[in-house]
């Protein structure tokens, strides 16, 4: 994936990508009008109030609802178009050098009709083009907040029996304002007993509050967003000194009104607190980023240079929700990488 904008050795760059969601509906969307451009959607438009007039969560609520304006068939939640734009998903990542990623299933759509084992199956399916490719791969689980804790914990409880589908780590998502992470402790408590990695959106649309404690309540080890952080300085020690990495997902956060732009964003400061800090591209087809595109954003707007973003590579490598032995692999493999990339 080659754009003009982003200096060669950051699309050469081998890279991990630890926070992007399968953006289900979206990409099912557009894998039916690639195959049939004249294919009616049923459904009607619905009134969608313009999202430039909200921020944060309500901003983001309804940039989802405008792209999904016109309601998909039940029938196009297959297996195989779920297992398609996954295996899409991974050759985009591929085309980045991107050598191990974590793809989040979130569609509470495809959960009801697919079930969360097909579903899951489904994407194990389209993983086989991770192999095929040679990077490798994790599912990561998303429970949304307000769904409550009833529904988090059926869907981790067949998350974690679902042996055979590559599955990583849970991710609690969505309204952090006013369902605080303290609901879900069962829930997630049984997900980290069972060996899977915790991250949990938080310090996103709400204050550090949720970052303290989806660390401390929750174990999470790694932040999705986690931005707002960077009000408490204590915080900032505690994230450093536990080896909590922030999943920094720059353009999401300017999109979503919650800086004013690139240059304002808080990463820079993370990094000079020695806060463990990735870059990611979260909803690559919602909101137009790349995982390429988003480093080079940051490098231009915080006078990144490559020796940082290499790091930023090896952060990442540390924090993917792999076994011990994988991520020392993974790190080695970007770092030697790296440096063969440079003597070119
Ligand atoms: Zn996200």
């Amino acid at each position: 994936m080659v754009n003009a904008t982003e200096p060669p050795y950051i699309s050469a760059l081998p890279k991990v990508e630890l926070h992007v969601h399968l953006e289900t509906s979206l990409r099912l969307r557009r894998l039916l009008q690639r195959c049939d451009p004249d294919l009616p959607l049923c459904g009607q438009p619905h009134n969608v109030a313009d999202p430039s007039l909200f921020t944060g969560y309500d901003r983001l609520r309804r940039l989802r609802y405008a792209e999904r304006a016109n309601r998909l068939p039940d029938a196009a939640y297959t297996r195989a178009n779920i297992a398609a734009i996954t295996a899409e998903l991974i050759a985009e990542a591929s085309d980045q050098s991107v050598r191990h990623v974590e793809v989040r299933a979130g569609g509470q759509r495809a959960f009801s009709i697919l079930g969360v084992r097909g579903m899951l199956d489904a994407m194990a399916e389209g993983a086989g083009e991770a192999r095929r490719l040679g990077l490798s791969y994790g599912t990561v689980v998303t429970v949304i907040r307000e769904r409550g804790p009833e529904e988090a914990g059926r869907i981790i409880a067949e998350a974690v029996a679902a042996s055979g589908c590559a599955v990583v780590g849970v991710d609690l998502a969505g309204d952090e304002e006013n369902y605080p992470a303290g609901l879900f402790s069962a829930p997630i408590a049984r997900a980290r007993d069972a060996g899977l990695g915790i991250t949990v959106h938080a310090g996103e649309f709400a204050g550090p509050a949720g970052v303290w404690a989806a660390v401390y309540q929750l174990g999470a080890t790694r932040i999705g967003h986690g931005i707002r952080a960077v009000e408490d300085p204590v915080l900032l020690d505690r994230l450093r000194e536990r080896g909590v990495a922030l999943e920094i997902c720059p353009t999401s956060n300017v999109r979503l009104g919650l800086v004013s732009t690139m240059s304002a964003h808080p990463v820079g400061k993370f990094l000079n607190q020695g806060v463990p800090v990735t870059i990611n591209s979260d909803d690559p087809v919602l909101l137009g980023t790349t995982l390429t595109g988003e480093l080079a954003s940051v490098a231009r707007a915080h006078c990144l240079g490559p020796e940082i973003l290499a790091n930023l590579q090896v952060t990442a490598a540390r924090a993917a929700f792999l076994p011990a032995a994988g991520r020392k692999s993974l790190e080695q493999a970007v770092v030697s990488q790296t440096c063969r990339g440079e003597r070119r």
